[in-house]
């Protein structure tokens, strides 16, 4: 893509009341726009970088069978009494709105009970199981504080996965399966190293939930965590019972700051008692589902990443999730003899079409603009790899190399380009 086509322009500051080092990164590089607290739109640049996460979440649920769903928003009440949580004084989260003969709506902030609802209709007998049913879908949230940018917005995207079993040795069994393919993707993302498998309150049909927990000091969670076992426990449920469960001793815990980026639950048969979702099993005999849920934000996953990855000069994407994989930077001199601002130019197009050719994501910085702008607007963006053509490289037969995270510079012959 040519960044003359591109409508979003950076900006030195970020709107005065954005507290939050993401928001203000991303807003700054154009990746997002603040519509008013906890609400953003995504621009071209930061849809790039979601759907690449989206895409990798996609990629790894679908390996352990999952089938892509998009639910409604609007939700009918007659769903969520059963379960108990239409009261708003049980979910204080809740936008509701209603139709104009007066009738209440909700908009979703999760998923299990309309979903539970439409599978009612779809699973009858243990032969329709087990299922995992996902969808990449918008949740409303009043949340109380927003103060975290897109870590904490009160609209935004989830990943929610939804899981269904015959009895509970299954679901285990996929469970674990979930877990496993969070530890991939979150690997994929870039955030391995700094995410934690962090042991946290169950509910009611599990001793422990487990939550996937970024290191950042950007985090809204406090957590224990244990270096050489690569697991954390969650200051909520921190006590003698947990440490002796996990084998480990408080002495070897580590208080951190983490990002809750996603989570997975055991729900047994809350949902499905409420709502009567129930399967004849081999003996013809009806029990209710066993459920599961697992939950990613995309959004808190980039936002969670731009407080990790980057510097005062700006974003630094690791290679999976960057907007685009090169930043191709043409330094036109004005003040350079006729012809040579056109050599540059024409050196720089020819590069750029090579890697159009070769179906590498490329951003071509081909304005009208002052070095010191492309450089100070490539910094902030944090594309991983720039190349740059000057008059002087190309005096060279050469353009420059510049590794974003690194700051290495290698000088690549033009030649080379293929
Ligand atoms: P938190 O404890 O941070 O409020 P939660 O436990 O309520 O989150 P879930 O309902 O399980 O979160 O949502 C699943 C995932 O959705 C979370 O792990 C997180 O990645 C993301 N998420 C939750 N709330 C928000 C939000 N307000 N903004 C952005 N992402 C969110
Ligand atoms: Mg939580």
């Amino acid at each position: 893509m040519k960044q003359s086509h591109l409508f979003t322009k950076t900006r030195r500051e970020a709107p005065k009341d954005e507290v939050s080092k993401n928001a203000q990164l991303l807003i700054r590089a154009g990746f997002i726009h603040k519509e008013m607290a906890g609400v953003y739109s995504f621009l071209p640049l930061g849809l790039r970088t979601l759907n690449k996460i989206v895409g990798i979440i996609r990629e790894e649920i679908n390996v352990i069978g999952g089938e892509e769903v998009y639910l409604a928003s609007l939700q009918d009440k007659k769903n969520w009494v059963p379960t108990n949580r239409w009261d708003d004084a049980v979910v204080d989260n809740w936008f509701k709105t209603h139709l104009k003969n007066g009738t209440e709506l909700g908009l979703g902030f999760t998923h299990e009970e309309p979903l539970t609802a439409i599978m009612k209709d779809h699973i009858r007998s243990f032969r329709d199981l087990p299922r995992a049913v996902y969808q990449f879908q918008t949740k409303f949230r009043n949340e109380e504080r927003a103060k975290s940018g897109i870590m904490r917005a009160r609209e935004f995207l989830m990943k929610d996965l939804y899981s269904f079993n015959v009895d509970q040795k299954v679901h285990i069994n996929f469970y674990e399966q979930a877990k496993q393919a969070y530890v991939k993707i979150f690997e994929r993302i870039g955030l391995g190293a700094k995410t934690y498998i962090t042991f946290a309150s169950g509910g009611s049909f599990a001793k422990y939930s487990h939550e996937f927990q970024t290191l950042t000091e950007a985090g809204e969670d406090t957590i224990y965590i244990h270096e050489g076992k690569k697991i954390a426990v969650n200051k909520e449920v921190l006590n003698d019972e947990v440490l002796k469960d996990l084998g480990i001793s408080r002495s070897d815990l580590v208080e951190k700051k983490a990002s809750e980026v996603g989570n997975i639950f055991s729900l047994g048969t809350k949902f499905s008692d409420a709502l009567g979702l129930v399967f004849k099993d081999v003996d013809g005999i009806n029990k209710p589902v066993i459920m599961g849920c697992y939950g990613i934000g995309p959004g808190r996953v980039m936002g969670t990443i731009a407080e990790v990855y980057s510097d005062e000069k700006g974003l630094i994407w690791p290679e999976s999730v960057a907007p685009f994989i090169v930043h191709l930077i043409a330094l036109s001199n004005k003040k350079a003899v006729e012809g040579v601002e056109d050599q540059v130019k024409k050196v720089a197009d020819e590069i750029y079409a090579k890697f159009i050719k070769r179906g590498v994501e490329i951003l071509y910085d081909d304005r009208d603009a002052t070095a010191g702008e492309k450089f100070s607007d490539s910094d902030l963006i944090g594309i991983p790899t720039r190349y740059v053509v000057s008059e002087k490289t190309i005096a060279n037969g050469e353009v420059e190399m510049k590794d974003r995270k690194t700051g290495k510079v290698e000088m690549v012959k033009i030649s080379d380009f293929k």
